[in-house]
């Protein structure tokens, strides 16, 4: 043993022990291939029989003011009666049949005739108006089947609320009718900008077939006329009449306010993961932890599968309690009535009692359970609940948290610093050591101990430095300064001493600084041109917290280029060998130590503080897999930088961390888990999960099939059993069940799906799909699966009375079609010239690891002027939310685009120089700053509620952002376009309008 080195010493000469053998590095990092065709393929797999010729389509109609109304938010008590009452009032004469025929003036259709051949498409000279509801099915169906060019078909893409063919089974809210939006007579208005760059070729509409609508614009293409991407429809659609998500989130805002949703057995639909409500655990378990695709399952599996649409659930095992009524309860587990003994499940409302109390039926496994004489209670009847039962948790909520008896050790914290030659070249290390120390002494004064409740436990910290070998520090109190001791012998990792690796902040904070205060001068020891390997600081963490056998969080602070061993060229291993290799798989020696460091609980949260070079190894799949995450910087010299490294670095050890989580999933004996999408790392039992750690915000989706038949009268049920290790190292299990209805019926099924739930379900599972099947084949699956459900609906929910120009949406899948379009052409499924094979692994893991609310912030961000209601009282609230479209952002305003990654201010060029000073303290708008920016702390009203407003919109967020400050017609303006989601996206993706009339028009093309 050495003593640190002093500031003008080198590293000590190698201990006995060390063997100057380095970590192997010579392997290069695996293929960067990009498998990617970027066409967005918007045809369908149609019958090849279907000669429907659609070149008659034409967009036409009335525009009518009614039509807007349809959307209006109505606050009414039955959210599944608003739109009978809103259709009913709002558009009287949508349903008459004496439809008064309104001319509208010929207008241009949005694309560039001279630059496509269309010589067998014939507008015609006058847009007839036509209302759809005139047309019955059969009249458009013959229509469509009229030669071309004769009578153009107007395709009135309008929504009516159609009678419903069943409405005996009501939901239990008393709801009458699937929902219906409703949009007649899309059209372009004569004024509007004619489209420049076409994406879709018409040439196909000679071969009459749907399948033909094949895109002809690349992300090339687009990117050589980089203007604004509009939202107008290639098809004529008004994208303003489309369903909004805005008003959808808004209208379930308005429904909750200031309600408490009560959480009872056979859940009904509760509010929307974007609506802040208060939630009541009266025996269900709270939508914020286990959220069911659908609020009611169908009976049979032939049901299910007539909706086209997935059954099963997401899981927030962990999630934050603030929203709840109270606190879970605790109890000791020996005090704990036993569950099954059968299956395992955990004891909870769902069971079923009989004989008086001596027997319960399980129902995840079906069989009857004896109650041991210690525990038996008689039941209120001879199946009614149990007498006790408001005194247990157990059989009275539908989350409450057992505590072990065995107790573990706490989890510590280790730091990692890199001090390789390029680390110490960088001159960001002072800095780090810096933070570090900040925040261990903010630790120390009383804040994790106080949130632990328990002053007499304190964090146990320990601290090592890196090259190409590794240096512990013995930090033991009793001796008089740190030592050092240097291992590098590091394939076969051994620790050469245990005690004094780990020690108690409070006892070690003084040696951590006077190791901290060197690590800025310590001197370059070996060249590491060649590169560090990724996993040698994490298996140096590991085998630290394996020796003192605790769980832990690893924060590893690299510069060196980073090289990735041990990725092999073969497909062999972790996913097989019969699968495709993908760019977003995980190496096998990256999948194997991060199964060493689930097996014990340690989260790895990387700093890359370092511009990587391309092509290098992506050192985020170890911190992914174990519930940590990637962080990058760019050597810290940037105030916006350092800003950014100390919210991140606080907040990650702050946060509430469960660790050596075992996720124990058990459903209906009908029902099995048929798949489990998240970051984790799966095994060979999908409703058997095991993490190293998860925080609140970890979210997994559970997808459920069919076995047998469920009996309506029991219903479905779900327990989700999550055993974990606390900070202070007790062994405690979360016990949270849901039980749903069922029912024989599509429609019930229907009217219980929620889309933002779908997004969140379909977003994990095809984010997990990316590692083993080709992008074009999952953007395909998710159009063909959405297409089929609408058909579905269309088929068997609705009257015969609906016309084939008329969107027919599920009520509360109104905004589906805008986010799987969003989903669809996400980075991660369409890659855009200038995303970087990095950026998108980060893109899929972050994605992955968000809950609900987030996911869907994600998928379609809040868009808020800041002008002019910045100037009242209060600060602008999502109230004030825009569409995420260009056509929202005028020249003379300010707006804010908040997503859980980006926040972004655009500037409009006619913004009044007052504002300007006032905002950026910049005089004229050519002198604004732009790009990544703070801005400036000024003493006025409009600068005090923007910063307040950014602050605390960031205070949500996972990841501390930058503001990017975006000038209209900027060269960054690209930036915001990607955010733009209801517009033609930067990366070729197609626009809201666009993919909604395919959807439409290929689910009523299903049915013909
Ligand atoms: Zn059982």
């Amino acid at each position: 043993m050495m003593d640190a080195p002093s500031r003008n010493q080198s590293h000590p000469p190698c201990p006995p022990w060390v063997v100057q053998n380095g970590w192997s590095s010579d392997a290069p990092a695996g293929p960067l291939c990009n498998p990617l065709s970027d066409l967005q393929q918007l045809s369908l797999g149609c019958e090849p029989s279907q000669n429907l010729s659609y070149n008659h389509l034409q967009a036409s109609g009335v525009y009518s003011k009614s039509d807007v109304a349809a959307f209006s938010t109505r606050s009414n008590s039955h959210p599944s009666m608003q739109y009978v009452c809103k259709v009913d009032q709002s558009i009287p004469d949508g349903l008459s049949p004496t439809i008064q025929e309104r001319n509208k003036p010929p207008c241009s259709l949005p694309y560039n005739e001279a630059a496509q051949p269309m010589q067998h498409y014939s507008p015609p000279n006058a847009y007839q108006a036509v209302d759809p509801s005139s047309y019955s099915q059969h009249t458009y169906r013959s229509l469509l089947n009229q030669p071309p060019a004769q009578h153009p078909l107007p395709v009135s893409f309008s929504c009516v609320e159609p009678q419903l063919n069943h409405n005996q089974h009501l939901a239990s809210d008393g709801g009458n009718s699937g929902s219906f939006v409703g949009f007649n007579d899309m059209l372009t208005s004569p004024s509007a900008p004619i489209q420049q760059q076409p994406l879709w070729s018409f040439a196909a509409f000679s071969k009459g077939s749907i399948n033909d609508f094949v895109p002809t614009a690349s992300p090339l293409d687009h990117n050589l006329t980089p203007q604004s991407p509009n939202s107008e429809s290639r098809y004529g659609l008004n994208p303003e009449l489309l369903p909004s998500v805005v008003k959808v989130m808004a209208e379930d805002r308005a429904e909750w306010d200031g309600k408490v949703f009560i959480s009872e057995h056979f859940s009904r639909l509760p509010p929307l993961a974007t609506t802040s409500c208060v939630i009541e655990d009266r025996g269900n378990v709270s939508p914020l932890a286990i959220r069911s695709i659908t609020y009611c399952v169908p009976c049979d599996g032939q049901t299910a599968l007539l909706s086209r649409l997935p059954l099963g659930a997401l899981v927030t095992p962990f999630f934050n309690q603030n929203e709840c009524l109270k606190p879970i309860p605790l109890c000791e587990h020996t005090d704990c009535v036993v569950g099954c003994r059968w299956c395992g499940a955990s004891m909870c409302p769902a069971m079923g009692w009989q004989d008086c109390g001596q027997r319960f039926y399980c129902p995840f496994c079906g069989k009857l359970n004896e109650v041991p004489w210690q525990q038996y209670q008689p039941t209120k009847g001879a199946k009614g609940v149990r007498v006790d039962k408001d005194k247990r948790p157990e059989l009275s909520m539908g989350s409450y948290e057992t505590l072990n008896s065995e107790k573990g050790e706490a989890a510590a914290l280790l730091l990692a610093i890199d001090v390789s030659a390029s680390a110490l070249r960088g001159g960001h290390l002072e800095f780090v050591a810096q933070q570090i120390h900040t925040l261990l002494t903010s630790l120390v004064r009383g804040g994790v101990c106080r949130e632990a409740g328990d002053s007499s436990s304190d964090l146990r910290v320990g601290l090592m430095t890196y090259d190409s070998r590794i240096h512990l520090y013995d930090l033991s109190p009793d001796l008089s300064r740190p030592h050092m001791l240097v291992i590098a012998e590091t394939e076969d990792m051994q620790l050469p001493v245990r005690e004094g690796l780990l020690v108690s902040l409070k006892d070690c904070i003084e040696s951590i600084d006077s190791v901290l205060q060197l690590i800025p001068q310590f001197g370059a020891e070996c060249s590491d041109s060649s590169g560090l390997s990724i996993e040698l600081p994490v298996k140096a963490g590991l085998a630290v917290l394996q020796g003192l056998k605790c769980p832990g969080k690893l924060l590893i602070f690299h510069t060196a280029a980073l090289i990735e061993t041990g990725h092999t060229n073969s497909s062999s291993g972790f996913f097989g060998t019969n699968k495709p290799k993908s760019i977003f798989q995980p190496s096998e020696k990256a999948i194997s130590l991060a199964k060493e460091c689930i097996i014990q609980g340690c989260g790895v949260h990387m700093f890359v503080l370092s511009q990587q070079d391309v092509g290098g190894a992506w050192p985020g799949h170890i911190p992914f897999l174990t519930g940590g995450a990637l962080h990058t910087y760019s050597y810290l010299q940037g105030e916006l930088d350092r800003e950014r490294f100390s919210t991140d670095l606080k907040r990650i050890v702050e946060t509430e961390t469960a660790y050596k989580a075992e996720l124990r999933i058990f459903v209906s004996k009908d029902l099995r888990v048929s798949g489990c999408y998240g970051l984790f790392v799966p095994g060979s039992n999908p409703g058997h999960i095991a993490m190293a750690t998860l925080n609140c915000r970890t979210t997994l989706a559970v997808e459920l099939t069919h076995s047998k038949a469920l009996d309506e009268t029991r219903g479905a049920a779900v327990q989700v059993v999550l055993s974990y290790t606390s900070q202070t190292g007790e062994r405690r299990t979360r016990v949270q069940t849901l039980t749903l209805r069922c029912s024989r019926h599509l429609q019930d099924t229907f009217r219980n799906y929620q889309a933002e739930t779908l997004l969140t379900f379909y977003c994990k599972k095809m984010y997990c799909a990316v590692l083993e099947r080709p992008l074009q084949e999952l953007r395909k699956e998710l159009q063909t699966d959405v297409t089929e459900a609408l058909a579905s609906y269309r088929k068997h929910c609705c009257s015969s009375s609906v016309s084939a120009g008329q969107l027919v949406l599920p009520q509360f899948l109104r905004a589906l079609p805008v986010y799987v379009n969003g989903l669809r052409k996400s980075e991660v499924l369409l890659p855009g010239l200038r995303s970087s094979v990095h950026q998108r692994l980060q893109q899929r893991c972050r994605v992955l690891g968000l809950d609900t609310r987030s996911t869907v912030r994600h998928f379609y961000p809040l868009l808020l002027p800041l002008l002019p209601s910045v100037d009242s009282s209060s600060p602008p609230d999502p109230e004030g939310a825009l569409r995420c479209t260009s056509s929202n952002l005028d020249s003379s305003g300010l707006y804010l685009v908040h997503a859980p990654f980006t926040v972004l201010l655009w500037v409009g060029t006619q913004v009044p120089a007052g504002t300007l000073v006032e905002l950026f303290n910049a005089s004229c708008f050519s002198s604004l700053p732009s790009g990544e920016t703070n801005l400036p702390a000024l003493e006025n009203c409009l600068s005090i509620r923007v910063r307040s407003l950014i602050s605390s919109l960031n205070s949500d967020v996972p990841y501390a952002r930058k503001l990017v400050v975006v000038k209209q017609g900027d060269t960054c303006e690209e930036a915001l376009q990607r955010h733009l989601v209801e517009d033609k996206s930067p990366n070729g993706g197609a626009s809201y309008a666009d993919f909604l009339y395919h959807l439409h028009v290929n689910s009523v093309r299903l049915l013909l």
